[in-house]
């Protein structure tokens, strides 16, 4: 990775990572915050009075969280202290005072006037010689990130781009990019995030070019510089140059077959030994289902129900949850909709736990969070049940470990379609099947079979929770080994079972989606992909051209191959000569190392 403070003047390139396809010379657009995110805008005076009022309301919805927190704890408690001193920072009035003046003289939005004002009072308190003072920074950055979030609370947000908008960021959540993905950014570049993280699977899902892994990259690029991004090399041109404009303005084709064209959404799909595949699409945001009808996708094999969380700010009511899950399942083909339910974490649902959770991937969340929040799971199963009446609707419970947690989800299905009764309420009676994405259910899944209709497996956790490598954390990219022999085991461990038993069993990871991995898929027995709608067309191409068998035979030659780069370049070189002249393993692999 190159070295940001080299020269801030001229052409520099700096190198990362792709994580989605494609090329664009635009803008440059700098965010700020972490759970909140945002960038500096100038406001006409007319607004001046407008944004002063978000800023108090900020300030007072804050404290009030804080009182609610510090009193929660008995108010007396270790926790109760520190909250207390994060309120004397909001009433400190050379502080507020400070803010209200940026914001009127420099006529900036309030969130920038909180950051650059909390950055210079957190700048004096480090420069401090008093330990216990210095480390008061750690407070005054909290209140100051307290303030952000309480700005985003309620409203419109005022994101406003331009065509060409390059949104650069050391983390983007996926929240901020369906928020700003209306506006229409051209691409995406960060300092970290992984492949397999949410935020990116969304920017290969709007066909944004994206670049992560570039370090302390907003040290380097500052809003309004024009980038280049190179979603296919994996790098970004910063201050480009004239002739290295004209190079990206027209740049070349991707190589590898894309397979295009429309199909009959009805016909099968088969390899050449004759196995029928079924191919679904992952759908994340509400979206015209007709382009996956087009590539033969059958229904939708994953509908992520927490980005409804983004829309509606919070927990949905049972109605707009009816009224959005009715809408998703019209989308979606005859062959209907498997509906995720909420896989959140604490920190999404409950305010002030924000870093209470040491390790969040093994926290509160999925199902367990549903059971700790069991009324709102009730509205969602509720809300589900109604609209499954009027649509062929699956459930699948994220985060399994154990056949309890599904006989638990099932008994309060039950119990909720008494009620709907009693009330009078049509439902339907719809599946009920399971995420396998953490390895304790891999090694159990005969019982949670005899619990669940159907399996969907979830290959971005397994990797994540088999490797002990974050998903999200784009330094430890390297190990996140998506072909480690531990997963490729699991992997069949979970097939054969599901086999035996004659269930279902649909792979719907990312690695359904690459023609890299679905070799293996296949060799390994999988029959059911559910993928983003753009991978669909390249993914249907690539299994109408290949054998089972053929697949079994490079599966049989990969186990031997030891773990590590051998084995990524051993499938590379088995691959290539196989079916080298159907897609073009190498540079698939250099876009995308892992
Ligand atoms: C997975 O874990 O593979 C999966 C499909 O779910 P998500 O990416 O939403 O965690
Ligand atoms: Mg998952």
């Amino acid at each position: 990775m190159s070295d940001p403070d080299e020269g801030k003047t001229g052409e520099l390139t700096l190198y990362g990572r792709s994580v989605s396809r494609g090329v664009t010379v635009g803008t440059a657009l700098c965010l700020y915050g972490a759970k909140r995110q945002y960038y500096r805008r100038e406001i006409g005076s007319e607004d001046l009075d407008r944004e002063n009022g978000r800023f108090s309301s900020a300030v007072l919805a804050a404290k009030e969280q804080l009182s609610e927190i510090a009193s929660a704890d008995g108010g007396d408690g270790n926790q109760a202290r520190i909250f207390e001193t994060h309120i004397l920072f909001l009433e400190d009035l050379s502080l507020l005072r400070q803010i209200e003046t940026m914001i009127h003289d420099q006529r900036v939005n309030a969130e920038w006037a909180v950051k650059t004002v909390i950055d210079k009072y957190v700048t004096r308190y480090k420069s401090l010689s008093d330990r216990h003072l210095q480390e008061k920074y750690i407070d005054l950055e909290d209140v100051g990130e307290r303030i952000l979030t309480a700005l985003g609370g309620g409203g419109e947000n005022s994101y406003s781009l331009d065509s060409d908008t390059v949104i650069i960021a050391k983390e983007l959540n996926p929240s901020t990019l369906i928020e700003l993905s209306r506006k229409h950014p051209a691409a995406v570049v960060t300092e970290s995030g992984g492949w397999t993280s949410h935020t990116f699977i969304l920017a290969r899902e709007l066909e944004l070019p994206a670049v992560t892994g570039i370090r302390q990259l907003l040290r380097s690029v500052e809003t309004g510089e024009k980038i280049v991004v190179d979603g296919y090399g994996g790098k970004v041109i910063l201050r480009p140059a004239e002739d290295t404009l004209e190079k990206f303005r027209s740049p070349e084709k991707e190589t590898a077959a894309a397979g295009s064209g429309s199909v009959d959404p009805e016909a099968a799909l088969e390899t050449l030994d004759g196995f029928q595949i079924t191919l679904r699409a992952n759908l994340d945001i509400t979206r015209d289902f007709t382009a996956a009808a087009r590539s033969g996708g059958k229904g939708i094999g994953l509908y992520r129900s927490e980005f409804l969380f983004n829309q509606f700010r919070g927990y949905p009511s049972e109605d707009e949850q009816y009224e959005s899950y009715l809408r998703i399942a019209e989308e979606a083909n005859s062959h209907g909709i498997r509906i995720r339910t909420f896989d959140l974490s604490i920190n999404r649902v409950a305010v002030g736990i924000d870093g209470r959770e040491k390790n969040p991937a093994l926290g509160l969340r999925g199902i367990r969070l549903s059971k700790r929040y069991e009324a709102e799971f009730r509205t969602q199963v509720r809300a589900l049940l109604r609209a499954a009446s009027m649509h062929s609707i699956s459930i699948v419970l994220p985060m399994i470990s154990d056949c309890e947690e599904v006989k638990w989800a099932r008994k309060i299905v039950s119990e909720e379609k008494a009620r709907l009764d009693s009330e009078g309420l049509e439902h339907g009676d719809p599946e009920i099947g399971v995420m396998i994405e953490v390895p304790a259910a891999v090694l159990s899944i005969d019982r949670i079979l005899e619990e669940a209709d159907f399996v969907n497996i979830g290959t971005n956790d397994l990797v994540q929770y088999l490797l002990a490598v974050d998903r999200d954390n784009e330094e430890v990219a390297d190990w996140f080994r998506t072909v480690h022999s531990s997963v490729l085991k699991s992997l069949r461990i979970v097939l054969d079972a599901a086999r035996s038993k004659e269930k279902g069993a649909l792979v719907c990871g990312e690695m359904a989606g690459s023609p890299l991995y679905v070799p293996i898929l296949l060799g390994l027995g999988a029959r059911e992909f559910s993928m983003n709608i753009n991978s669909l067309p390249r993914v249907r191409s690539l299994v109408s051209k290949i054998a089972v068998e053929e697949c079994e035979e490079a599966l049989e030659e990969i186990e031997l191959l030891p773990d590590g780069d051998e084995r990524d370049e051993g499938i590379r070189r088995i691959f290539q000569e196989k079916w080298g002249g159907l897609v073009d393993f190498d540079s698939l692999l250099s876009f995308r190392r892992r």
